[in-house]
């Protein structure tokens, strides 16, 4: 107020409560403690109430001492304590082991958090238990806590833990109880009868006979050296779902109608049947690997999509335990599902499959099926015994989970690896040409096959070093001479291997921009043109007959009548056979489609391969006409291996190639017209002119385009 009447600014900041300071009344500085304290009265307890604390006692008539030594006349007598005969033992000393068990009493207190009272009672049956021990006897038995009044569970475990407590001996059956009405002698089951054995043990020792049980000891009829009772017990409790077994004895059963029994009834239908026995067994046996299966847990190693490897490597999957598999996710199941389904599909049998079942689901139990399954993991689990890749390689791929192996191309490895071995200043080059070759370099490409990258490599090696040695350091600076130079040692085809490579290479190079110029451009080689020969005339006699199998003889034919090539075989479909008309349509990429009438061998073999192909494979859904026991089951539909068609030939000294030009050489020399070849054999005139020339020498004139 003060500052406002004099006009200052006053400070920012919450506005104060102001105080009063009057004489005499004060403010409390901390209003909100201010409390009242309150007295507190110590009761105290008059003198005279207080007596003194009665010493403890000690009565000799409870738990008598014995004599160490003495031998009892009779078995020991089951006592009944109570806790009057706890108080009236606390004051005796020398009881062996009581400082022990007290100690583990303490401990124990303190564990459960209880007080004094606790200790009490508990220290009470502590010394009973001790003192009713039999003399000569240690260790306090467990059948006979039963006689404490309180705190058995208690002073059970107190002693378990100080190390006083015996074993638990085995419960033994009076022989007074066995006999008599009620129960079976033998597998002691309540049968309410006068007889001594009941039905089922009577059956079970007829043609056993009798010897002491490996496991009750008893001497009695016998299976797998136990008696009818530990079998059953046995059974009833190898997966204890029930929790039939008991610590230190056995449970026992009605016997009668409902005595349980290992005998497998069979309905009429012939299914096993029955509420007891083998069905009752099975299902607890199921059930019990369906619980240990849902407490297994999922594998750590799940593979995510999108996760990067930190570094490439191969895993070792010869150590994983494949009977102990991390649990299948839901979309790992769902995998694993959908091979079995598709094994069903095409008509496998599943238990034929079970290698390839086996191997995706430990594959997808350990990766998980997020992410797409590396091709080269089915192939190192597949080389373990009793695993099958190749099914699973296929369904993956075919249902997009598979990240196909880049490293399984061996030619493309070795192409690479030629490469890596050129001279250092050769080698850049190299390997954008591989990369130009196999399409993978800046501008698109048509790939070639990588056996052929590697053989233009491998024939290009030896010249590169050489001009290394020459003392060229870059290739630019390789000039049409040196090229020239290096083919000179070469002749014919020799000369065209290597000049085929090399202009490949210069041509690449000056694509990437890594070149100025083509050397080989100016490169014109000189070769010699070879003729077609025909086959001697008596080659081809009873071949037919000789050649094993309907799909060789077919093969035969179709290249010895109707000229067709290894190429043209394996690339015929099912949909090209027309068998109504008696056609074949040959398909040849880039040109027209050849047509092959057939004639009445070719079109009875093709009907016999046909036969025999949907005999064998009924579920084939390969398109190719010409199928083995490979490419039949493989889902990726590939063509057979050249070595298919061709390996049953050259046994009999046979080559499809030669075969096709004796066929066309025949027929060109029956005719003058081109025309006629062009159209019987889908030639390309300069090949149809060029068997023309063949057969007729004399008769065709030089070709003015040839060189
Ligand atoms: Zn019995
Ligand atoms: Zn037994």
């Amino acid at each position: 107020m003060r500052a406002e009447l004099e006009g200052r600014a006053l400070p920012s900041g919450r506005p104060l409560q102001l105080a009063l300071h009057i004489d005499g009344v004060r403010l409390s500085s901390f209003p909100l403690h201010h409390s009242r304290t309150r007295r507190r009265v110590r009761e105290r307890v008059p003198r005279r109430v207080r007596a003194p604390v009665p010493a403890p006692l000690d009565d000799p008539w409870v738990c008598v001492e014995e004599v160490p030594g003495q031998l009892g006349l009779f078995a020991p007598w089951p006592r009944s304590f109570t806790r009057e005969h706890g108080r009236r033992l606390r004051g005796r000393r020398h009881i062996a082991g009581l400082p022990r068990l007290l100690a583990v009493l303490q401990e124990m207190a303190a564990e459960r958090g209880v007080g004094e009272t606790w200790m009490f009672h508990t220290g009470d049956c502590a010394r009973l238990a001790l003192a009713s021990r039999p003399p000569d006897e240690d260790l306090v038995r467990p059948e006979a806590l039963v006689d404490l009044p309180q705190m058995r569970p208690t002073l059970l475990e107190a002693l378990d833990r100080a190390g006083l407590l015996a074993r638990w001996r085995p419960r033994l059956v009076p022989s007074w109880m066995s006999r008599g009405p009620g129960s079976c002698r033998e597998c002691l089951a309540w049968t309410n009868e006068r007889e001594q054995r009941c039905a089922l043990c009577l059956s079970w020792g007829m043609d056993r006979s009798p010897r002491p049980c490996h496991r009750c000891g008893r001497v009695l009829p016998l299976r797998d050296d136990h008696c009818r009772r530990c079998v059953l017990f046995l059974s009833e409790t190898q997966y204890d779902l029930d929790g039939v077994a008991l610590a230190g004895g056995d449970q026992l059963w009605f016997g009668g109608p409902f005595a349980p029994h290992l005998r497998v009834d069979h309905d009429r239908a012939g299914e096993p049947d029955g509420l007891y026995g083998w069905r009752r067994l099975q299902a607890k046996r199921r059930a019990a690997i369906q619980t240990s299966r849902a407490a297994r847990l999922v594998s750590p190693h799940l593979a995510l999509p999108g996760q990067l490897d930190l570094f490439p490597l191969a895993r070792d999957w010869s150590r994983v335990d494949d009977r102990r598999l991390p649990a299948l996710t839901p979309s790992a199941q769902e995998v694993l599902d959908g091979f079995v389904a598709h094994i069903r599909e095409r008509g496998w049998r599943r238990r034929a499959l079970s290698t390839s079942i086996r191997t995706l689901r430990v594959l997808v139990a350990h990766l998980g099926a997020e992410a797409p399954l590396r091709e080269e993991d089915v192939r190192l689990l597949a080389r373990r015994h009793d695993f099958n890749g190749a099914r699973v390689v296929n369904y993956l791929r075919v249902t997009g989970r598979l990240l196909p192996d880049r490293r399984s191309d061996a030619a493309s490895a070795r192409a690479r690896r030629l490469a890596d071995t050129a001279p250092q200043p050769f080698r850049a080059a190299v390997h954008r040409w591989i990369d130009v070759l196999s399409g993978q370099a800046t501008r698109p490409s048509v790939p070639l096959a990588p056996t052929t990258v590697c053989a233009y490599v491998r024939r290009v090696s030896p010249c590169l070093r050489a001009w290394y040695e020459a003392g060229i350091g870059d290739l630019r600076a390789v000039t049409g001479e040196h090229v020239r130079e290096a083919l000179k040692a070469l002749k014919g085809e020799e000369a065209k291997a290597l000049a085929t490579p090399l202009r490949s290479l210069f041509r690449a190079l000056k694509r990437e921009k890594l070149i100025f110029r083509d050397p080989t451009r100016s490169i014109v080689l000189s070769g010699i043109r070879k003729l077609p020969v025909p086959l001697p005339d008596d080659h081809l006699h009873g071949v037919l007959d000789q050649l094993p199998g309907t799909r060789n003889q077919l093969s035969f034919v179709l290249a010895a009548v109707h000229a067709l090539s290894t190429h043209d075989q394996r690339g015929l479909l099912l949909d090209d056979v027309d068998r109504s008309q008696g056609r074949l349509t040959v398909r040849r990429p880039g040109r027209l489609h050849h047509t092959v009438y057939l004639d009445d061998v070719t079109f009875r073999l093709l009907t016999r391969w046909l036969t025999e192909r949907h005999r064998r494979w009924p579920t084939t859904t390969n398109p190719h006409l010409l199928v083995t026991a490979l490419t039949a089951t493989d889902d990726s539909h590939p063509q057979v291996n050249p070595q298919a068609i061709t390996k049953a030939l050259r046994r009999l000294g046979l080559q499809i190639t030669r075969l096709r030009v004796d066929r066309i050489l025949d027929e060109a020399k029956h005719t003058r017209d081109p025309l006629h070849l062009i159209r019987l054999f889908g030639l390309s005139p300069i090949t149809a002119m060029k068997y023309l020339r063949a057969a007729h020498p004399a008769g065709t004139r030089p070709d003015p385009i040839s060189e």
